[in-house]
């Protein structure tokens, strides 16, 4: 650093569980943020606090957890930390998702976790703590939002998606690509995600199903989601497609909830008007629905349940969800 640089900010871990936090022969939640921390003699001299807030597999957080975690994160970033969040990675894009909605500031929120035990050979964790700590620090993360740091690379929260259950470089951002990696302690920022305008959300208690659609699909289990849930997330096909039969079934849910249409593929997105047959993209956009192909499913789930908890109707929804789409 020269004498003109910023200083590096304070960071604050909250750790929350997840494989980063697990060791044994059959894997359990074993370290807390200050054992995370202490695994790193790279970060001895660090304005750095510790904290932990939960100690669970992410499978078992629920989405009251996920709204405190979430607001935890914002409020010490808000307070000019960089906060480095420590969570599991099977539900990370979720929690990627909900800071991402969430948090307006300048200091960055540095999601991460790992894929293998920290007993386990080649434990990923030690490593990502270390690139995370060392981004939510940097000078140049200012103003980068909620991001996820794994595998040396940083994904922007609302596009990221788990890529690989088991390898350690967990995260990719199929549309959209990295924004940045980091190299033996230093950090390479190529692009600064766009950050969606930050929503109130005052609960995160409300149903939203998933509904992935396929060849043969009858649209029963469509029919079924918007009877008994809040909102519905439907996994369209290829660039925005369904059957006839389904459209239909589409058409009377987005009457009675708000749904939420992403697509199939990894690079999903979502066409105008390609296509002329019933079921095409223009009959999904004219459906009522809300079209946020560029969210995974998972992210799209987390948007939606985040809007209705910030009290949005249909067309605050579709304004929230609006950079989700091409224009
Ligand atoms: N396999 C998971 C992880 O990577 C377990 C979890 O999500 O807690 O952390």
């Amino acid at each position: 650093m020269t004498p003109t640089d910023p200083s590096p900010r304070a960071v604050r871990v909250v750790a929350a569980g997840g494989t980063i936090a697990m060791r044994g022969e059959r894997a359990v939640p074993a370290l807390d943020g200050a054992e995370l921390v202490e695994q790193l003699p790279q970060v001895a001299g660090f304005r750095l606090e510790a904290e932990t807030v939960l100690s669970v597999p992410s499978t078992y957080l629920t989405l009251s957890d996920a709204l405190d975690l979430a607001r935890r994160a914002c409020a010490a970033a808000d307070g000019g930390e960089g906060v480095v969040l420590t969570t599991g990675t099977d539900t990370m894009e979720e929690v990627a998702a909900l800071c991402g909605l969430m948090y307006g500031g300048d200091a960055p929120i540095v999601i991460t976790g790992a894929n293998r035990p920290g007993s386990a050979p080649g434990a990923d964790g030690p490593a990502n703590l270390l690139d995370a700590i060392i981004l939510a620090r940097a000078p140049a993360a200012a103003g980068l939002g909620v991001v996820v740091a794994f595998g040396g690379e940083v994904h922007a929260a609302m596009t990221v998606r788990k890529i690989d259950s088991t390898g350690p470089v967990a995260f990719g951002s199929p549309t959209a690509g990295p924004v940045g990696r980091i190299v033996e302690g230093r950090v390479w920022l190529h692009a600064t995600p766009r950050r969606p305008t930050p929503l109130p959300v005052q609960r995160l208690d409300r149903r939203v199903t998933t509904v992935t659609t396929g060849l043969g699909d009858d649209g029963a289990m469509l029919r079924h989601a918007a009877e008994v849930s809040d909102g519905v997330v439907l996994i369209a096909l290829g660039a925005g497609h369904l059957s006839k039969d389904v459209l239909a079934d589409l058409r009377a849910a987005a009457g009675r909830v708000p749904v939420v249409i992403t697509c199939r593929p990894d690079r999903s997105s979502m066409l105008f008007a390609t296509y002329g047959f019933e079921g095409a993209e223009r009959d999904l956009r004219a459906s009522g629905a809300i079209c946020a192909p560029f969210l995974s499913a998972a992210a799209a789930r987390m948007a939606l349940l985040a809007c209705l908890g910030a009290g949005l109707d249909r067309a605050g929804i579709a304004a929230a969800l609006a950079p989700f789409d091409a224009r």
